[in-house]
């Protein structure tokens, strides 16, 4: 079956048309019209035919298309109740395609993508961090992560310690994965154009360098960045300002100096 495709400026104002949709701001729904931005996310995911892959938010389908043709088992998670009919249409006759009505913050992705996976998404911009969080802090069966989010929090993904943009995404981010900016993209590739300039991360999702308590590992990163301008003896006194003085790490010091092998050995420190 030949399906037309919806990666396309007109091709995607006659669907919106056609079901009275516009776009929702609060949903973060900028839809892709651009067929070469789809090409490349798809080409940067290196798909396998029969792979399963979990796409957040579905939108109307364009992305989906994209991973649908190059094989892929796309699971794909859409919270607007509005846009699952329009997906049975745009999308009809794809086998390889299951939709999941809901908010991924609120599903259980180990139980809905029990085997080996990768995540492929243009995400909703409003809870980028949140969804990236939730991805990179359970230890889930994901094997490549390849967003496309503003350029802003591509930067803080990939940001080096002792940048002002280092926190607890970008130790996260490269706790679990090698990570690279692949390319940016034009706000005129969406409908409507976002307001700002957006970056196509990949994450390569590897063993972690480093052995901790992974829940305890997050849970000291998430406490040390949430008064990032405190001294690490001010914004870690939850866990005992005398275990943090005892730990030999400078206790002036601020979260966003510290390496990620440093928060290993700290975090090792605190829990023995
Ligand atoms: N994939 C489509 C594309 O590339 O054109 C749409 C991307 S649009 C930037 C983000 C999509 O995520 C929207 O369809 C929106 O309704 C959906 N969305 C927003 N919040 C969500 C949530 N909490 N859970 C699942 N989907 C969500």
């Amino acid at each position: 079956m030949l399906h037309p495709l919806i990666a396309d400026p007109s091709a995607t104002r006659h669907i919106l048309k056609k079901f009275k949709l516009r776009a929702v701001k609060g949903l973060g729904q900028n839809f892709l019209i651009d067929a070469d931005i789809v090409n490349r996310i798809v080409t940067a995911a290196e798909i396998c035919a029969g792979e399963d892959v979990l796409e957040i938010g579905a939108g109307i389908g364009t992305l989906t298309q994209g991973l649908l043709e190059a094989g892929a088992n796309v699971t794909a998670i859409e919270l607007d109740k509005k846009l699952p009919a329009v997906l049975k249409e745009t999308l009809a006759g794809y086998e390889n395609f299951r939709l999941v009505e809901g908010d991924v913050l609120k599903i259980n992705l180990s139980e809905l993508m029990p085997r080996r996976f990768k995540v492929v998404a243009n995400l909703p911009y409003y809870i980028t961090t949140q969804i990236l969080l939730t991805l990179l802090e359970k230890n889930l069966p994901v094997t490549k992560i390849v967003t496309m989010v503003q350029k802003e929090v591509a930067e803080r993904m990939t940001a080096a310690p002792g940048s002002k943009i280092y926190g607890a995404l970008s130790v996260a981010v490269q706790f679990r994965s090698e990570s690279r900016i692949a390319f940016e993209v034009p706000p005129q590739s969406f409908l409507p154009p976002p307001e700002v300039t957006s970056a196509v991360v990949v994450c390569d999702v590897r063993k972690p360098p480093f052995e901790v308590d992974e829940e305890f590992f997050f849970k000291v990163v998430r406490t040390a960045f949430a008064q990032r301008r405190k001294t690490l003896l001010n914004s870690l006194a939850c866990f005992g300002k005398e275990k943090i003085l005892a730990s030999g790490i400078d206790v002036k010091r601020r979260a966003e100096t510290l390496s990620l092998e440093e928060f290993a050995a700290l975090c090792n420190f605190l829990k023995g």
